[in-house]
């Protein structure tokens, strides 16, 4: 590993590099494994920062034939013409190395709404959406969605992950959120 090219892609590098532990890396790769220039590379290892790569590469190439009809917050997006959801996994509310994934509506076979980590009765949640017990904290609301993926039977699609009142503006929101994410599932269920 020489520090004249990027550890990572091989090209030459300019002005422009990055250090990490045992090397640099160019301006494009240095954006990818920063992951958007939100994180330092500077005590990362060759190992780690290759992986990451290399991972982020094959979902590009899944992504590359996704195509956005739907996005319902940053909690999941939906392709009709492919038939295909993609669950983006966001930091934020993940806070670890998960990538986007996709699945396709034939791959879904059911879905579960908790809250607290007690299973709603979704259809009690769609005829009644008058918001009880005003004072009451949600600590974890989230949707989860079976598939028929052996490596990943159970996703889970987090819409809140810090407690609120229910009589707030983040908790009605995420039921807003949390009625969309469910419309889009039942229909992929039904298509
Ligand atoms: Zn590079």
């Amino acid at each position: 590993m020489t520090s004249s090219k990027c550890a990572l892609c091989d090209s030459k590098l300019r002005f422009m590099k990055m250090k990490f532990d045992g090397g640099y890396v160019c301006k494009k790769c240095y954006a990818i494994v920063s992951r958007n220039f939100t994180e330092t590379i500077v005590k990362k290892k060759y190992d780690e920062l290759l992986s990451y790569y290399e991972d982020y590469k094959r979902n590009r190439t899944n992504l590359g034939e996704f195509e956005i009809s739907k996005k319902i917050a940053d909690l999941m997006l939906v392709d009709y013409k492919n038939k295909k959801i993609c669950l983006p996994n966001n930091r934020r509310m993940y806070g670890s190395d998960s990538h986007p994934e996709i699945f396709g509506f034939s791959e879904i076979f059911k879905f579960e709404l908790k809250e607290n980590n007690k299973i709603i009765d979704i259809n009690r949640f769609k005829s009644d959406k008058k918001i009880k017990d005003k004072n009451e904290i949600v600590n974890e609301l989230e949707i989860i969605v079976f598939t028929d993926r052996i490596e990943n039977i159970k996703k889970s699609i987090k819409i809140l992950t810090s407690p609120v009142r229910k009589s707030s503006f983040a908790y009605r929101r995420s039921i807003e959120f949390a009625t969309e994410i469910i419309g889009e599932l039942d229909k992929a269920l039904s298509s």
